[in-house]
């Protein structure tokens, strides 16, 4: 049976994970720019949906969709797609093939499909099960899921029950293929904790050990990032000793306490402020998350996340500002994005020019 992948914008290190899956079940995924062969999967984000939901509709091969996306809504997707793989997939996808080439109708756990519904899962992945790559390369996922429950975002909603982590050396073995070392995790500086309280020692553990390897290390910048409050002198002069990120990325998203606790973000706006002249302290440039709309946000509030955008780049720091999306299967779904005030585009752009401001802003609207 021929598998493929439908390569798009934001899939690349969903296709790296799900080749080494396929790989162990003795299958080749083969990346395609259309639906073809006997099954093609899709990895859906918010930003491809659309065109994909689309391109399946009309696909002369059996199509699989999994991905925030298809789970978040897997009701809306499965009218388009045959298969639909609800949260993680290294495990659930190969089943699902077996059972397709098998012709069994039986219900796969983890899957979902018009006619038969949602079929809950039966387990969670353990990463070091699961290698992150093979012969397409790709991040090293080193942590999967997150305790806090911001009420925008899909990561534990996806990945439940809290943080799991792939073991140093299993890390460390990925490393051994990369020129340059980047990781995929919610928050890097809670690498081997649950997430709320760090354990830096396993942090130190697993840096040292990638330093020993002939390696560039990226950490707690693109594509990972961290949280404010687990920001702490000890991890940042770690991550100057080991590794080679000039800048450290982390979410701060509002001026506001009150939306910050709305959110369920789990830090203050001092905790982020902190984090800010930590940062700074240790030479690095600040990259900073913020989020303008959030649905229950005042005109104040907003005004003083602008400020705050402002402040942040008067001071040195990259802001990565957004316009708030509602993502399916948070709880701020079906909650649009409020309208942005009418300075928000011009005291935004003038960031932008001044190179201050980094991503797009037609997200801004
Ligand atoms: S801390 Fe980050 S990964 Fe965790 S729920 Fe909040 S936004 Fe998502």
């Amino acid at each position: 049976m021929r598998v493929n992948f439908r390569r798009a914008r934001g899939t690349a290190n969903t296709e790296a994970a799900l080749a080494a899956a396929l790989e162990r079940d003795g299958r080749t995924l083969r990346g395609t720019s259309a639906p073809t062969g006997d099954v093609t999967c899709y990895s859906l984000n918010v930003a491809n949906a659309p065109a994909l939901i689309a391109e399946m509709a009309g696909a002369g091969c059996i199509t699989i969709a999994g991905g925030p996306y298809a789970s978040g809504c897997w009701e809306e997707v499965a009218r388009a797609a045959d298969y639909i793989v609800v949260g993680e997939g290294e495990r659930t996808l190969p089943r699902l093939l077996d059972a397709i080439e098998a012709g069994s109708t039986a219900p796969i756990p983890g899957t979902a499909t018009a006619a038969g519904g949602f079929v809950p899962t039966d387990h969670a992945v353990r990463l070091d099960a699961y290698p992150p790559f093979s012969h397409r390369k790709g991040y090293i996922e080193c942590s999967r899921g997150c305790p806090h429950a911001c009420a925008y975002c899909q990561t534990p909603r996806l990945f439940p029950g809290g943080m799991r982590h792939r073991s140093i050396d299993a890390c460390v073995e990925a490393a051994r293929a990369l020129p340059d070392v980047r990781f995929v995790t919610p928050n890097a500086f809670a690498y081997g904790s649950d997430g709320r309280t760090p354990r830096f020692e396993k942090v130190r553990r697993l840096l040292e050990a990638l330093g020993r390897e002939n390696a560039r290390i990226w950490f707690g910048t693109f594509p990972s990032e961290v949280r404010p409050e687990f920001v702490t002198d000890e991890a940042l002069e770690l991550v100057r000793e080991v590794c080679a990120n000039a800048r450290l990325h982390f979410g701060f998203q509002s001026a506001s306490d009150r939306v910050l606790a709305a959110l369920g973000r789990g830090h203050s706006v001092a905790d982020g402020l902190a984090a800010v002249d930590r940062v700074l302290d240790h030479g690095f440039v600040p990259v900073v998350d913020l989020i303008l709309g959030f649905p229950f946000e005042t005109d104040d509030e907003q005004e003083a996340t602008l400020a705050l955008a402002e402040y942040l780049a008067g001071r040195g720091c990259r802001v990565h500002a957004h316009r708030f999306t509602p993502l399916p299967g948070t709880p701020l779904a079906k909650h649009p994005a409020r309208a942005l005030v009418p300075t928000a585009r011009r005291r935004l752009g003038r960031l932008a020019l001044d190179g201050r401001l980094t991503g797009s802003l037609s997200d801004l609207g």
